[in-house]
């Protein structure tokens, strides 16, 4: 590993942050790239969150990763927000610019977009609704994402319906909102099935969905790594449909902050997969 006095500094701030992959991750890239470089976690209490963001260019901090639960408070400390945070209502990037300014973004939409992309290349935005279940963060991310590619209808189901209405309301367009209850009878003619809600992760119930009227071309995404093969996506593949796990697009989200960060743009290959699995398997 390369370290030495002059190495660019970033790093993940959240409150807790042991359990976050970040680090692991991002000391791949520095380490595969040789970059005179370190990328480390910091426990940042919600109390002490405006000084430590504040703190960041006085630090010499190139910017860092924004996560749980400091998404959505970080974002009055910005001296700007690009256009898709504001749209999502949350920031998991900062960059500290040559002027020392604080550029807040998000990059959980790119890296969706990506990971669905690369894992379901077939896919196109045109081919039909996609049907999206939750309403907390990580949904917003997913809904910007197929707005901005152009799916023509999103069907949002969540269990708190007020939820869905809210987050379609600050959306505006192509969005139906849908009872949880009818999960399973609105898939026909649905080219996109994404879980983001928590159920068939480790430890939470299992996403109850008949898949029987999804058709045959359709994907499933479920944005759930922990396991990596969830209850549904084993159901997905039994119906023989395109399956695409979650673990992809916590990769594809990091490759912006390290560009900005350490000037080289990472690659998301199976040798990095194969890496992170191994804390996550
Ligand atoms: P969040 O804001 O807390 O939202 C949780 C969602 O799950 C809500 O829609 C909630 O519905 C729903 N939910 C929870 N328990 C439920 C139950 N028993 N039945 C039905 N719905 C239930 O969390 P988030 O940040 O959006 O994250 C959601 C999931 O996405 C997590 O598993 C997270 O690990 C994953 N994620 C993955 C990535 C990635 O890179 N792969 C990125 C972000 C998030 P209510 O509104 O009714 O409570």
């Amino acid at each position: 590993m390369t370290l030495s006095g002059s190495a660019a500094l970033a790093g993940v701030m959240g409150c807790p942050v042991s359990h976050s992959l970040s680090p692991r991750l991002h000391g791949f890239w520095l380490q595969h790239y040789g970059i005179d470089g370190a990328y480390v976690p910091l426990a940042v209490a919600p109390v002490n969150l405006a000084s430590a963001v504040l703190s960041l260019p006085k630090l010499g901090f190139r910017g860092v990763n924004v996560t749980v639960p400091h998404k959505e408070g970080v974002i009055t400390f910005l001296d700007t927000v690009s256009e898709v945070a504001q749209r999502i209502g949350a920031v998991n990037t900062i960059v500290v610019g040559e002027d020392r300014q604080l550029l807040g973004t998000n990059t959980d939409a790119v890296g969706f977009m990506e990971n669905l992309k690369q894992n379901a290349p077939n896919w196109r935005s045109n081919f039909g609704p996609a049907v999206v279940l939750g309403a907390g963060g990580a949904a917003r991310a997913v809904v910007a994402a197929l707005l901005d590619a152009g799916v023509p209808e999103i069907r949002l189901l969540n269990r708190t319906r007020e939820k869905a209405e809210n987050l379609a309301k600050s959306f505006g367009r192509s969005i139906v909102v849908l009872d949880w209850d009818h999960r399973s009878i609105c898939l026909s003619e649905a080219a996109l099935l994404v879980n983001t809600t928590t159920l068939g992760m480790v430890n939470q119930p299992s996403l109850d969905i008949e898949l029987d009227t999804l058709p045959d071309y359709a994907v499933v995404n479920d944005l759930v790594y922990a396991p990596l093969v969830t209850p549904l996506l084993d159901h997905a593949g039994l119906h023989g449909l395109t399956t695409v796990d979650g673990l992809g697009m916590l990769l594809h989200q990091a490759v912006p902050g390290f560009e900005a960060w350490f000037g080289v743009r990472p690659q998301v290959n199976d040798e990095l997969r194969q890496f992170v699995l191994g804390t996550t398997a």
